[in-house]
């Protein structure tokens, strides 16, 4: 995903990626960073499912 003109820095595109620290934005002009406070890949229901799974061994 793109976004156009969103550098707090520079005004310059920047564009959504995630790596092993997190989802962030990173300027395609400058290289400025922006790290995303937000989760779009974390699925609340795995970890219900984790739950489930410690209650019946326990
Ligand atoms: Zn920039």
């Amino acid at each position: 995903m793109i976004y156009l003109k969103s550098c707090p820095r520079c005004g310059g595109d920047m564009h959504l990626t995630n790596d092993y620290y997190g989802t962030y934005r990173a300027c395609l002009q400058c290289g400025n960073v922006v790290d995303l406070d937000e989760t779009p890949y974390d699925v609340p229901g795995l970890r219900k499912v984790g739950d489930r799974m410690d209650s019946q061994a326990a």
